[in-house]
């Protein structure tokens, strides 16, 4: 026996070692499924003397292709991996394609798009055909393509299959994009994918080469692959049949993107004559923490049964961190960091911390600057860099400073006013000929000869400003941005694209729009707009100035996956929220699985945290303790002090201390602290004397809106005149 392979247990050695003919390992989370793959890649080059080229490993992400690579060099010395074909399944595909595409009529320095550059082509396409784009938004339309080309259906069956008017338009655009694709001698990404099945089918003698050069394939993550994925490889191993899949159906996290679960599950169908090994041994996690993360899967109906059997320590019991709201929480996350960072030495890469929607990473984000832990976001970008949010803060930035080209370049067109380059161009030359700034040259464009067109885009664009600086001159920076949102209605537009990027793009602005909620509620005085500007500025500036690899990781659930750290934190488990919505019983079983993905990751210590109370779409809103934490064996849980939690939702006191600004909203039906006086929604009318926390005593002047949307303009009698949000402001009727 080869000598590293001492390493692994017998039932993983088998695993390696069987190295012809079908084989599978289906096995629950940590029991060492990557391992055994780079350990048989290791050993059909070490010990089996198959050349590196003739091998192909098929991974999740790039960084774990990379340390895959890494390891096999570890295990046979340096070079050893070169020659190997691994990566993931676009990358590796991009890259036979360059040897091939000429079969199919493409040159080989064709072009990949990226989605950006496939979205232009389909919106282009969409002109074309007279398809206007309010009735069917450019995302859905690629979201449904995309669908299409990852299921393997073409245009004319797509065509013939089109049951509701959305999907007959795409079918038109679908036809028409392929064709220009074809044009520009380019390539979108799930071409990537869908190219190799036309070539094979196409043209045999290239299968036949390929299925020679990979004699041995492995797939790692495979419950995650999709038809196209699943094809590729089918016809890839069908003469050596030499096709090494690990996979964990309790970690099936990506249905919602096309992952089909069926590919697992029907292994042993497709490949009669194949071997399926179960690794049980878990050697990541403690007792502990596999006796939760069981506890939890078991729920599922729909699960294979698997137990993880502990190789470690018992561990420490869960703690549940239970906050008054997310801003609590976050702030909670990070003391328990620096706590366990000072009083135990443990370095800042142990911990993560998870989030279920990207838009949590907000005030997370915020709380690791404030203490001064240095933080990474993975698998997205900050979230100030994110491009929703720098066109919305463009727009704020140039409502404050009417100078600012730049952010006025971003928003001039942004949402889409049919202003082109060549108006930009010659509104430029204009400014510059006058010595105007750009957008006093569009304040007098009519004086400039443009065509009527632009010059009624131009003038509802600055209709917009001016009724935005308006608002900015009393009202609160949440005013602004609430009215910013309903004024061009840009996350309606993403609402109503309903894809899942555009959906994640509409809960970033509804977190900014909490965010200024937040912002105006505690800094009753100094809430002005140029002060949240700063404060959005230095919160982007930080990533940039952190220089050290050392540090705390926040990510998505979705994003953790095969990664593993010794202190995991999952915030945010609340109803709704984790679980988010379900409507079905699959997608609540599907949020399950996703639980237990964020369970499984954890080495040694795992927190759980949930608030009370969070701001949804800028407003607070009561939360019920998510069903998870119910769901696992309370006798592994624990709460912050070391008291047992109670199976109920209601946390055992945590009081917003006293000096908060934190207030329970009148809206949400809860009663009213003993303390406060009677919340004034109710009898405000104009002339009505009130009192304010901060701005002391006044009298109603104007009453604007009705419900919740309401606003008083208050005279107060030191503090001058104010707008406010009746439902917020905590009026006392005197
Ligand atoms: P996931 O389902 O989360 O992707 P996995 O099944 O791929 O998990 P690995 O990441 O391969 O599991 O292994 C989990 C951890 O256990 C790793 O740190 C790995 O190095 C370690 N491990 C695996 N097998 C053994 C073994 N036989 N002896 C010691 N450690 C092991
Ligand atoms: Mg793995």
């Amino acid at each position: 026996m080869t000598d590293f392979l001492r390493d692994l247990s017998p039932v993983q050695q088998s695993a390696v070692s069987t190295t012809e003919g079908p084989v599978m390992v289906l096995a629950g989370a940590g029991s060492g499924k990557t391992r055994v793959i780079t350990y048989r890649i290791a050993h059909l080059i070490g010990t089996k003397g198959v050349p590196s080229k003739n091998i192909l490993a098929l991974t999740f992400t790039n960084k774990a292709a990379g340390e895959m690579r890494h390891r096999v060099d570890t295990l046979l010395g340096p070079g050893a991996s070169s020659g190997l074909w691994i990566g993931t399944f676009h990358s590796v595909f991009a890259r036979l394609l360059r040897d091939y595409i000429e079969r199919l009529g493409y040159s080989r320095s064709f072009s990949i798009f990226d989605s950006d550059d496939s979205k232009s082509l389909i919106r282009q396409s969409m002109t074309e055909l007279g398809i206007q784009q309010d009735a069917v938004p450019v995302n859905t339309v690629q979201g449904l393509i995309s669908k299409a080309k990852n299921s393997f259906i073409l245009p004319s069956e797509f065509h013939r299959n089109a049951s509701d008017y959305n999907q007959q338009k795409a079918a038109l655009v679908y036809e028409l994009y392929t064709r220009k694709l074809r044009e520009n001698n380019a390539l979108d990404f799930d071409d990537l994918l869908i190219k190799p099945l036309e070539l094979f089918r196409e043209h045999p003698d290239v299968l036949h080469e390929l299925q020679e050069l990979f004699r041995y394939i492995l797939i790692d993550e495979y419950q995650d692959t999709n038809r196209a994925q699943y094809l590729v490889t089918k016809q890839l191993a069908e003469r050596y049949r030499n096709i090494f899949v690990v996979g964990d159906d309790a970690q099936s996290i990506y249905s919602w993107r096309g992952a089909d679960i069926s590919n697992i599950l029907n292994f042993q169908d497709d490949y009669r004559e194949s071997e399926t090994f179960k690794l049980v041994d878990n050697y990541r996690s403690t007792a502990t923490i596999l006796t939760a993360a069981n506890s939890v899967i078991s729920r599922n109906s729909r699960q294979i049964k698997k137990e993880l059997v502990p190789q470690g320590a018992k561990g420490d019991p869960l703690t549940l961190i239970e906050a008054y709201n997310e801003r609590n929480e976050a702030e909670k996350v990070g003391e328990r960091i620096l706590s366990m960072h000072r009083e135990k030495g443990l370095e800042f890469r142990s911990f993560a911390v998870f989030y279920r929607t990207n838009a949590q990473s907000r005030v997370l984000e915020d709380a690791m600057r404030q203490s001064r832990i240095p933080y990474k976001i993975f698998g997205s970008v900050s979230f100030y860099k994110r491009r929703e949010i720098k066109d919305a803060v463009a727009y704020l930035r140039f409502i404050q400073n009417d100078r600012d080209s730049e952010s006025l370049l971003r928003i001039i067109n942004f949402p889409p006013r049919k202003i082109g380059d060549v108006s930009i161009t010659k509104l430029r030359q204009f400014a510059e000929e006058r010595g105007l700034t750009l957008y006093e040259a569009i304040r007098s464009a009519g004086e400039g000869g443009f065509p009527q067109r632009l010059l009624t885009a131009l003038g509802s664009f600055s209709a917009v400003i001016e009724k935005l600086r308006e608002t900015a001159v009393d009202g609160t920076v949440y005013d602004v941005l609430h009215e910013l949102f309903e004024l061009t209605a840009i996350p309606s537009l993403l609402q109503a694209e309903n894809t899942p990027e555009s959906l994640a793009r509409h809960e970033n602005l509804q977190e900014l729009l909490s965010m200024a909620r937040d912002f105006s509620d505690h800094n009753p005085d100094r809430g002005s707009l140029g002060d949240f500007l700063e404060n959005i500025a230095l919160a982007s500036d930080y990533d940039e100035t952190q220089e050290s690899d050392n540090f705390v990781s926040l990510m998505t659930v979705h994003a953790s996956k095969g990664l593993e750290f010794p202190v995991v934190f999952i915030t945010g488990l609340e109803e709704r929220l984790f679980p988010l919505n379900c409507f079905e019983p699959e997608q609540l079983e599907e949020e399950r699985r996703l639980f237990y993905v964020a369970v499984t990751r954890a080495r040694e210590k795992i927190f759980l945290s949930w608030a009370q109370s969070r701001y949804l779409y800028g407003q607070p809103q009561h939360c019920l303790r998510s069903k998870f934490i119910g769901e696992i064996d309370q006798s592994v849980l624990l709460g912050e002090g070391g008291r047992a939690v109670s199976r109920g939702g209601a946390p055992a006191a945590v009081a917003a201390p006293a000096s908060a600004s934190f207030r329970r909203p009148a809206a949400s039906g809860s009663p009213a602290p003993e303390t406060a006086a009677r919340p004034a929604t109710g009898g405000m009318k104009k002339g009505a004397k009130v009192h304010h926390a901060v701005f002391g005593p006044g009298i109603v002047v104007e009453l604007q809106g009705k419900g919740s949307q309401q606003k008083a303009r208050i005279s107060f009698r030191s503090a001058g005149e104010k707008t406010l949000m009746v439902q917020y402001a905590n009026l006392k009727i005197v």
